[in-house]
């Protein structure tokens, strides 16, 4: 034979006759199908000639991957005589003597309107067959929301049957090496996840990690086929194997992105409320007390200036005894009011330490202001007019945070502090 460029087109249909499994002329009205080529599994499978609509329920009329029938009520899925509009392609699994097989076939119309059809068909490699069936029980599992999935063999470094569903049903043919894929794919993952992702899919961590029969996943943000961000499972399942230098395992991408979105919507509302005070609506003891020990490490790690005031509210016992503990607590809302819009201004986060206490922290404040802040806080509450309580006044301690400080030695010279303030009289400030 000369080169391929040079067959002509008797010559390319002569080599076609010779190789294709399957050539059928049908006709739908007459309702008969005759085959003019028939070779292979197809000698079994169909007869010289027959009846078209059998065929097609031959060909249709049973699961994916057995020759189970399916019930009759699910005929009205089966495509019948004379369906067919243009040309048609479909790669089916078929069934001959418990054996399933893997076909390629394409339906030419012979002309239009006319129900009579060419049936080409062709049983397609058996290799990629098994790597067909290993892939798509996986996907059955998940199919509506997986993005792509392929089957890696690792010993032989390729990856087989790559499937995405977006773009098509069909598994894909080519194979790509599985460290050549690493490295391209990796690109469509965000930046920040890159290293998990580099880590989790080196062959020789899932060696190590991955046992026969098991399944490893990790979720991270990768691109659609759009070319947005998403949430993504990534998910590797080991083949069952008693070899250990078998190494082969499915890998999926399920879009998990609304889930995900939604989840971690639900849990930051779990967060706010584990780190909020009823009453008041501003941060609990807790979690104030976790923002101290971050304004430490911010100390510790940027030398930021950071003061902290603790205020007291004064004889409040009495606000109580004299009103009710339900005024007693509009006075506190009120009180955090007045508080949390002066700060509103400031670089600040406030808690309620406990009871008729409350912590502010002033990021970017040093010690030569803070002292003002608070003496117009403590003005701010003095003047305000409270309902049917009518005026109070607070204590207040201030201090700022050192280097050598942890949550104990800071919150000592700010309890010290306000102690000062009450043995001072109330309704001032001190420093320590
Ligand atoms: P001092 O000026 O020394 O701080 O006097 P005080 O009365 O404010 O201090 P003390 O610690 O003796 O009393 C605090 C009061 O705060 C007692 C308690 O009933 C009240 N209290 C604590 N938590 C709440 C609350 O959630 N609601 C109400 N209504 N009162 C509270
Ligand atoms: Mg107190
Ligand atoms: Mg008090």
């Amino acid at each position: 034979m000369n080169t391929i460029g040079d067959l002509d087109l008797n010559e390319v249909l002569g080599y076609v006759t010779e190789n294709v499994d399957a050539v059928l002329v049908v006709d739908g009205i007459a309702d008969t199908y005759k085959c003019v080529i028939r070779r292979g599994v197809f000698t079994e499978y169909l007869q010289e000639s027959g009846r078209y609509h059998d065929l097609i329920k031959k060909l249709w009329f049973h699961f994916n991957n057995s020759s189970d029938s399916v019930i009759d009520d699910y005929l009205v899925f089966v495509p019948n005589s004379g369906k067919f509009i243009g040309k048609y392609g479909k790669r089916m699994n078929i069934i001959c003597n418990d054996i399933t097989h893997v076909i390629q076939l394409t339906i030419y119309p012979v002309k239009d309107s006319v129900d009579q059809y060419i049936f080409i068909m062709d049983e397609l490699d058996k290799s990629q067959y098994l790597d067909e069936t290993f892939t798509n029980n996986k996907v059955d599992t998940i199919q509506n929301t997986y993005l792509f999935s392929m089957y890696v063999d690792l010993m032989k470094d390729t990856t087989y049957s790559i499937s995405v569903t977006e773009m098509s049903d069909d598994v894909m043919n080519q194979q790509i090496k599985y460290s050549e894929w690493r490295e391209t794919i990796v690109n469509m993952i965000s930046t920040e996840d890159q290293a998990i992702f580099n880590e989790r899919t080196d062959p020789e961590y899932l060696k190590k990690n991955l046992a026969p029969g098991h399944s490893s996943s990790f979720d991270c943000l990768m691109k659609n086929l759009e070319g947005k961000y998403i949430w993504v499972k990534l998910i590797f399942c080991r083949a069952e194997t008693q070899n250990d230098e078998d190494f082969r395992f499915v890998f999926m991408v399920q879009d998990i992105h609304e889930n995900y979105v939604e989840l971690m919507s639900t849990l930051k509302k779990y967060e706010e409320l584990a780190s909020m005070d009823p009453l008041t609506s501003i941060f609990n003891h807790g979690r104030i007390e976790t923002e101290i020990n971050n304004a430490i490490e911010m100390k510790k790690k940027k030398g930021t200036e950071i003061s902290l005031m603790m205020l007291d509210i004064d004889f409040f016992k009495r606000v109580n005894d004299k009103y009710g503990h339900s005024v007693g607590d509009n006075t506190l809302i009120h009180f955090v009011e007045v508080i949390s819009d002066f700060i509103s201004d400031y670089n600040a986060v406030m808690g309620r330490w406990g009871g008729e206490e409350f912590v502010v922290i002033f990021y970017d404040t040093d010690i030569s202001k803070i002292n003002d802040i608070a003496e117009q806080i403590r003005d701010k509450v003095a003047a305000e007019l409270f309902n049917r309580v009518g005026n109070i006044t607070c204590s207040i301690g201030v201090t700022t945070i050192e280097y050598t400080d942890d949550l104990f030695t800071a919150f000592d010279r700010i309890d010290k502090a306000v102690y000062g303030a009450k043995s001072a009289g109330r309704n001032c400030v001190k420093t320590v």
